[in-house]
């Protein structure tokens, strides 16, 4: 008797946004839904820990040491006032973060799904390695509002850095699936639920 083999990819699911857009938000809930989520951020903030060559690359390029809390400080300063410098940063950081999604992903092979959760998920033009882009989508003003209670902030700061980045209605016109998070928790996890109903039932 044969047994047939059948070996099928998971189906990769990039979930993105801008800044406090929702996408931790969005992201536990598929955890919560036992799906697996590769979270970037956290793959930075492990490399910045655990990967020297990177950050001999970064002290490299930037001329000064980065060790204490007070030289990260001094980064996020130059890169958030300088694009050019940010770029420069993002060159270095972003081909040690794909490696590490690699073997995430790996790593998740056997599931069904797998959700890579990249903020700069379309500026790095990682949109063509995965099937879905999803996009959590919130308006202008509930951003700043989310933004600033979250982080204490006040208005001038989250706007700055709101406009450091590519701006949220842009990244939607790059999105296969809209997550708008205008509404309560609850209707975006209602969102997900119809938008995995909609995958299981393609397949
Ligand atoms: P960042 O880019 O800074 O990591 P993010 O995109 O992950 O942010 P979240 O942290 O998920 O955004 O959400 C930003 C804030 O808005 C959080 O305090 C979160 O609890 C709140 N929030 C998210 N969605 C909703 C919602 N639908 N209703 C009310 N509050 C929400």
């Amino acid at each position: 008797m044969s047994v047939q083999v059948v070996k099928t990819n998971p189906i990769l699911i990039g979930l993105t946004g801008g800044i406090g857009s929702g996408k931790t938000t969005a992201s536990n809930y598929f955890r919560y839904l036992g799906i697996p989520v590769i979270d970037c951020d956290l793959i930075v903030k492990r490399l910045w820990k655990e990967n020297q060559m990177m950050v001999k690359q970064i002290e490299f390029s930037f001329g000064f040491s980065i060790s204490s809390d007070e030289d990260r400080k001094k980064l996020a300063k130059i890169i958030f006032s300088d694009s050019k410098k940010r770029e420069a940063l993002n060159q270095i950081v972003h081909p040690f973060v794909f490696l590490e999604v690699e073997k995430e992903k790996e790593f998740y092979r056997d599931r069904q799904f797998i959700v890579i959760d990249m903020p700069l998920l379309i500026e790095v033009g990682y949109k063509k390695l995965v099937d879905y882009v999803v996009v959590v989508y919130v308006n202008p003003l509930t951003q700043k509002t989310r933004l600033m209670e979250r982080d204490n902030l006040s208005l001038e700061e989250v706007t700055k850095r709101i406009q450091a980045q590519m701006p949220l209605d842009d990244k939607k016109a790059f999105a296969d699936v809209v997550l708008e998070n205008e509404t309560t928790i609850g209707d975006l996890h209602h969102q997900i639920d119809s938008f995995l109903r909609g995958l299981r039932d393609e397949k």
